[in-house]
Parts: structure tokens; sequence; C-alpha cells
């Protein structure tokens, strides 16, 4: 690469999960909600956001190195049952 980057017109994040660098606008803002991880498409919830591709992989790989409380700066363990319903709503679907 050569010149100046876009990073001013692209605002980028870094996954939790993958740790690839993205645009801000690829990833989901999740929030800490109590105990709990909830996911902000919108951005409008007040707080400290983590960022994560809005996929399961990318999910269970932040839950395995529990980046969401350390992100979020949580004491505890926080809960991301709801949010992994909202990115995989079809394995919640079968009877
Ligand atoms: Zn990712």
């Amino acid at each position: 690469m050569s010149g100046r980057t876009q990073a001013r017109a692209c605002p980028e994040r870094t996954c939790v999960g993958c740790r690839e660098r993205a645009a801000k606008s690829d990833l989901l803002r999740i929030v800490a909600v109590e105990d709990e991880c909830v996911p902000d498409p919108r951005g409008t919830l007040p707080g400290r956001g983590a960022y994560v591709h809005p996929a399961v992989v990318c999910l269970d790989q932040a839950v395995r190195r529990r980046a969401f409380p350390r992100a979020l700066r949580s004491a505890g363990a926080l809960d991301t049952t709801e949010l992994r319903k909202a990115l995989a709503p079809e394995a919640e679907a079968t009877p």
C-alpha cells in the first residue's frame, strides 16, 4: 500500500472475536446491560462498546477468550445467551 489511508473516511474497529480490523459498519456493537451482552445494531446505547462480526464463529471466539468482560470493563462474566440467539436465529427455531 502507498499513500494516505482512508481511515478517516471509514472508521475501523477490531472484532473482539477474530481480532481482524473491519469497517465499523460491518461490525455489530455490543454493550453490557447489567450482566448481559446486548447487541446494539443502531449504536445508540450508552456505555462502552465492543465490536464483533455478526457471526457465531466470532462470538464463540470472543466468549472463549473472555473478550467481552475485558472490552466492556466488566468485573464478572457476561451472559451472551441473547446475543447468540440474535446471531443464530435458525438454531433457536428448531422445535
Ligand atoms: Zn470477527
